[in-house]
């Protein structure tokens, strides 16, 4: 289970990708299928996902994708491009797979600023292989033979083991890391897996 907070935070999320879905329409953008299920198969289960929507130009069409970000975050953004720091490469991957697709135009908003950054995501064939291959590491394992986590805690500035950021607004977390306490670090949650030293 999500917390409530965390749940709050994907609603905004929400909230933010239909006004910007609705005002690319009013601006003649070709994009519609929001929240359209797209599925692909692993080793013959079923993997699904919701995509913020498709995106046509004149040429091509293009998976959308839509996240609203800190200032902080958006700054990354603009300096870096988009990251897998969160996740959102390889999940836009699954997405243009699973569409046959094989690029995604990846819309970033800075909460604050109300500023819009635009970037274009090829798919990676590297990519994908990489993250079929650990699906199917994952379907295959057994009770008695879990694989390794995928993220590993990090050591915060106070010297406490604390869970990374995808770990955090994963909803196994507690099933994962059955030892993580749930602290408020100013105004944010985070979880620490020992004592403080
Ligand atoms: S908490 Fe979730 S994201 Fe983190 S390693 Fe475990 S399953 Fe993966």
């Amino acid at each position: 289970m999500l917390a409530p907070r965390a749940k709050l935070n994907f609603l905004i999320g929400d909230a933010v990708e239909l006004v910007v879905m609705a005002t690319a329409k009013l601006a003649g953008c070709g994009i519609g299928r929001s929240q359209d299920r797209v599925e692909l198969q692993i080793d013959g289960v079923t993997v699904s996902g919701y995509i913020d929507g498709l995106f046509s130009d004149v040429e091509d069409l293009y998976v959308a994708e839509f996240k609203k970000m800190s200032p902080f975050a958006f700054k990354r953004v603009e300096a870096q491009g988009i990251t897998d720091e969160w996740g959102y490469v390889s999940q836009v991957h699954a997405y243009m797979r699973a569409l046959e697709l094989d690029r995604t135009i990846f819309v970033v908003l800075d909460g604050q600023s109300g500023s819009l950054n635009e970037r274009v995501i090829q798919f990676d064939p590297a990519i994908w292989n990489a993250m079929e291959a650990r699906g199917r590491m994952i379907l295959r394992s057994r009770a008695d033979s879990l694989p390794s986590r995928a993220f590993e805690p990090q050591v915060a500035k106070n010297g406490k083991m604390e869970l990374e950021l995808r770990c955090r607004y994963c909803q196994y977390k507690h099933l994962c890391w059955p030892k993580a306490q749930e602290v408020m670090k100013g105004n944010r949650p985070v979880w620490y897996i020992e004592e403080e030293k």
